[in-house]
């Protein structure tokens, strides 16, 4: 009788929000569309794609696009299918079994999870009730456990908090570990190193199209280092993963830079609409619900009875993720979606 191993057995699938709700801020979507004359060049470049043929496995075109949006090389760029692909890939080829990670808590969940998957023992680093990293401390984690791979998101998902580029900088010349910094949020902010990962020989920036470039549907990342790094995981990655309408839909989104721009302002506009709201909840309220500050297009809260909170949201058909039992984390919407929560959260809240 085939029996499945004990790292795979207790697993189940990943599970969305089940339920039809009419306002979801709860995946950090963007709630922008495409102008319709870019959903035009779309359209027709689909019509066009040679689908009996296997896509460029190099991802090319996007990659091109992308390095041009930033300003970098695109000999530095890999293209994944999402960023979560990248996490995946990275995990599997750059950890050794039983080599040790360090993550840090609370994080985006998914590094934890893939390192386990490549039999790595994994150290957790615990952010204080400020929910910020202490750098010094990070370095002398990695340094004791002899870490070999560090995974963290900056600015942060669910903390919306981040690290500046000086203490990133400081972390990478400290440590003889592999670090990858995930910035599928730093389009809302400011302390990128995208520019830098050539100066570094320990370093991966991760972004994603699926936030602020509000294309979570079409699947599309990047991986962002130097050539050694950047050799080594297009030559780990599977030849074709990033599928041949991703790509064109990828590169002609990524080519629209004004409106790359403009939506990343629209987002945040609506995040500080509604962290101002939240704020003044914060106010009528007094001890009950801290808003923490936010540099991404979410804001995190910590709240007594946040499930009950959450539940009662959830049956006015409006979904925010609950993280524990008393945290809630809110994305952006538009101004309809942002004033339908906050009506409804109020009203929980007396
Ligand atoms: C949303 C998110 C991603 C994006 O993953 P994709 O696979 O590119 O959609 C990656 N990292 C973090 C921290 C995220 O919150």
């Amino acid at each position: 009788m085939y029996r499945l191993n004990e790292k795979i057995r207790d697993l189940t699938p990943y599970q969305p929000i089940k339920g039809n709700y009419p306002v979801r801020l709860d995946a950090n979507e963007s709630f922008l569309s495409p102008p319709l004359h870019v959903m035009a060049k779309i359209m027709e470049a689909a019509a066009t794609v040679p689908y009996n043929r296997y896509p460029d496995s190099r991802a090319a075109e996007p990659c091109a696009a992308f390095a041009l949006l930033h300003n970098i090389s695109a000999e530095s760029v890999t293209a994944g299918n999402g960023s979560d692909e990248l996490i995946s890939v990275i995990c599997g080829a750059f950890l050794m079994k039983g080599d040790t990670v360090m993550t840090a808590s609370p994080d985006f969940a998914m590094y934890r999870f893939y390192s386990s998957i490549d039999e790595a023992k994994c150290i957790e680093y615990q952010k204080k009730p400020d929910l910020l990293i202490n750098v010094n401390a990070m370095i002398s984690a990695a340094k004791e456990y002899d870490v070999k791979l560090i995974l963290f998101s900056n600015p942060c998902n669910p903390t919306s908090l981040g690290l500046t580029k000086a203490e990133v900088r400081k972390l990478l010349t400290s440590v003889n570990a592999l670090v990858v910094v995930d910035e599928a949020y730093m389009d809302f902010w400011s302390e990128s190193l995208l520019q830098e990962t050539e100066n570094y020989d320990n370093l991966i920036v991760l972004r994603t199209c699926s936030k602020a470039i509000g294309m979570a549907g079409i699947r599309l990342g990047f991986a962002v280092a130097n050539s050694t790094l950047t050799n080594a995981l297009r030559a780990v990655k599977s030849p074709y993963n990033v599928n041949a309408l991703t790509q064109k839909i990828g590169s002609i989104l990524l080519s629209e830079k004004e409106w790359i721009r403009s939506s990343a302002k629209k987002i945040v506009r609506s995040r500080e609409e509604l962290y101002a709201g939240l704020k003044r909840a914060e106010k009528n309220h007094g001890g009950k619900l801290e808003v923490f500050p936010s540099v991404t297009n979410f804001v995190l809260v910590r709240l007594s009875g946040a499930e009950q909170t959450h539940r009662k949201l959830l049956e006015e058909g409006i979904a925010v993720r609950l993280l524990g039992e008393s945290y809630l984390r809110i994305t952006a919407g538009n101004a309809r979606e942002n004033a339908a929560f906050l009506r409804t959260f109020e009203a929980a809240l007396k």
